[in-house]
């Protein structure tokens, strides 16, 4: 009884040195093609189907699509997750610098922070008064006064721009002419 069937065999086609996601490092991979073949008595004899290609790094293992080795260095290194006490020491320093309100929290969010927690930590950090930019919506610590998004200036959240400052010329003004009653001699 003659006994035929198929196998996928894997051929080493080149060789070469990449970037591994998974290693986080440099390493020796090949390149592998698949190929299906015929087989006679489970001996490999026609080549039938090429299946794929794919590079093994030699080092864990595992496989990756050829594209990998074009890939940015940015895009397969996984950045350290920057700790939630890293963020929250340079928090004040960084708002009162000028950063955004909303990039803290997005950073803290990031970090798996809950939402109102974050903002409550924003308080925390630079008091509950913050300033706003009309053109883009980003928010500020209060001693920041121009927008680093959009060089806009920023005003008190909670008031249209120009209207804290009206207030208090019209109080200056009416206590100046108290300071002058009419009528000395
Ligand atoms: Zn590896
Ligand atoms: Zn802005």
């Amino acid at each position: 009884m003659i006994i035929v069937g198929t196998k996928v065999k894997h051929r080493k086609i080149e060789e070469g040195e990449f970037f591994c996601p998974k290693c986080q490092a440099e390493r020796e991979y090949h390149l592998k093609r698949a190929v299906r073949y015929f087989t006679l008595y489970f001996i490999p004899v026609v080549p039938l189907t090429q299946i794929g290609e794919f590079i093994e790094c030699q080092s864990c293992g595992l496989s990756f699509v050829p594209r990998v080795r074009e890939m940015r260095r940015e895009a397969l290194v996984v950045q350290p997750q920057r700790s939630l006490a890293t963020i929250l020491n340079s928090a004040r320093q960084r708002l009162e610098g000028g950063m955004p309100i909303d990039y803290l929290i997005r950073d803290l969010t990031a970090a798996n922070l809950d939402l109102d927690v974050a903002r409550g930590l924003v308080v925390n950090a630079v008091g509950p008064r913050q300033n706003v930019c009309d053109g883009c919506g980003l928010s500020y610590a209060s001693d920041v006064h121009v927008c680093s998004e959009c060089g806009n200036p920023l005003h008190p959240a909670g008031t249209p721009s120009g209207v804290t400052r009206l207030a208090s010329i019209s109080h200056t003004a009416h206590r100046e002419g108290s300071l002058h009653p009419a009528g000395t001699t």
